[in-house]
């Protein structure tokens, strides 16, 4: 009788989970669809430049010093343009 009710917590701990991965994947999916953030990041502040971080490549603003997502410092050569 324990053991089941164990269960059913695991269960929906489980369901929560895969809910929780199932909106970051329908998220990236629209942010997909709607076009290149950093096409969005261009119109709304001119310039864009990519993290140089294998594996991040976000796409900061060019006046960014620093990734807007890892932190990573971002080259200074692209700031001549903000
Ligand atoms: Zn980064």
């Amino acid at each position: 009788m324990e053991q089941d009710n164990y269960s059913i917590l695991y269960f929906i701990l489980l369901m929560v989970f895969v809910c929780a991965v199932v909106t970051v994947f329908v998220r990236s999916v629209f942010q997909g669809l709607r076009g290149d953030p950093a096409r969005q990041l261009l119109r709304q502040y001119g310039a864009v430049q990519r993290c140089p971080r294998a594996g991040c490549h976000t796409s900061n603003v060019a006046a960014a010093r620093f990734c807007r997502r890892c932190g990573s410092a971002l080259p200074p050569k692209m700031l001549s343009r903000a």
